[in-house]
């Protein structure tokens, strides 16, 4: 049996849509699908402005624009995160400040948050890991007492929610993926949310290069021209199309998903009763969305070990982030903290296999192997 750890799922319409949009004659970006897909984050998760992007890390290049990051600015982010959440601030010559992950999942540590402000902190960007929901609340009033912003780089949490609350809908600008390796897939592709109108004007202009062409072709306006900084952030109609064929089918998704997901939990349940690993901890306040199952090991010698014996099963799974404050780019630019929980994270972590695809006969035998390697 071989295993992968990931597999594009495709609904079957992605290339009828496709076809559509080709015989349309329209297929640069802003058409119908593209219309159709900010609709869907619209009226489902009461995100108030949504932009489709051509990738997440598209989608946090906006942010950092919109909110005038600069040179002297410094931006609060978890350092267990992925490298673009890091580097579109970067891009815009701000500081970043690393805060540790929570002792309970790898989210960001709220309780450390306060005590990072100083006077040049201009946004706080959360990542919900795994689709789990940081805790929103006290991270909303620190943004009201300090006046930061909130970034919700919402990646891996399409369909999931704090506390009734769609993510991607709470901080002031929030950031979709939908990378192959995502819930809902167009290959590469991304979203920015946009939950405060002050943005909305600029961050269209932002996304058609600066100028102010989405205005003119609404009739607004009776010329387009250059009005601000931007780039070519919107991806074409081909890859709204394929977007769309996935939204449509989200419910047929995420309930396959969870299926597998609880499968998991049932199954590892046991181990973790026994202390042989530690299974991920959804806080009362937040959903699942079924983006990932990860367990978390002992050390790093134990999770490469359990690596290497899963691989020998035919099983492919695999560990994620490696903490951005170690990273060869930012360890001189990192202010020094130690980040324990991070560093844990970045060893101890392991993804197992998770796809619309994966049998429950597969999903019992990955299990098996996982016994089989504690000898249960
Ligand atoms: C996948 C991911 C990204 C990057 O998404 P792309 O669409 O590949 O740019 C950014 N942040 C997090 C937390 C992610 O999981």
């Amino acid at each position: 049996m071989k295993i992968g750890f990931n597999k594009p799922f495709l609904t079957g319409k992605e290339t009828k849509y496709i076809s559509e949009a080709v015989a349309s004659g329209k297929i640069s970006g802003n058409g119908m699908f593209t219309k159709k897909c900010h609709a869907f984050f619209e009226r489902n998760y009461g995100i108030q402005k949504a932009l489709l992007t051509t990738s997440c890390t598209d989608a946090l290049e906006m942010a950092a624009i919109l909110l005038n990051v600069e040179e002297g600015d410094e931006v609060i982010m978890p350092s267990y995160t992925f490298v673009s959440t890091a580097n579109a601030f970067v891009l815009r010559g701000a500081s970043i400040v690393f805060a540790d992950s929570s002792q309970y999942n790898p989210n960001l540590d709220v309780s450390l948050i306060e005590e990072l402000i100083t006077s040049k902190t201009k946004a706080i960007v959360v990542v919900h890991y795994a689709g789990i929901a940081c805790d929103m609340d006290p991270i909303l009033e620190l943004s009201r007492k300090h006046d930061l912003f909130i970034v919700e780089d919402a990646a891996q949490s399409i369909d999931s929610y704090y506390k009734g609350k769609a993510l991607g809908s709470i901080g002031h600008l929030s950031t979709f993926s939908f990378h192959e390796t995502k819930n809902v897939i167009s290959g590469e592709g991304g979203l920015l949310g946009i939950n405060d109108e002050y943005f909305n004007e600029r961050s269209e202009i932002i996304w058609e290069k600066g100028t102010n062409r989405s205005a003119f072709f609404r009739g607004e306006i009776d010329k387009y021209g250059w009005v601000d900084i931007g780039s070519s952030f919107l991806p074409s109609e081909v890859i709204a199309a394929f977007l769309y064929a996935q939204l449509e089918q989200l419910k047929v998704i995420q309930e396959k998903r969870k299926k597998i997901w609880n499968r998991y939990q049932e199954l590892l349940g046991p181990l973790e009763e026994k202390g042989f690993l530690n299974l991920p901890s959804i806080p009362e306040y937040a959903t699942n969305n079924a983006h990932m199952f990860y367990i978390l090991l002992s050390s790093i010698e134990q999770r490469n070990a359990m690596i290497e014996f899963l691989k020998n099963d035919g099983i492919n799974a695999v560990f994620h982030y490696i903490s951005l404050h170690g990273s060869p780019f930012y360890r001189d630019k990192h202010d020094g903290r130690d980040l324990p929980n991070a560093d844990r994270y970045t060893n101890t972590l392991l993804r197992l296999p998770m796809y619309y695809e994966l049998e429950i006969s597969e999903v019992e035998f990955i299990v098996d192997s996982i016994k089989r390697f504690f000898n249960e």
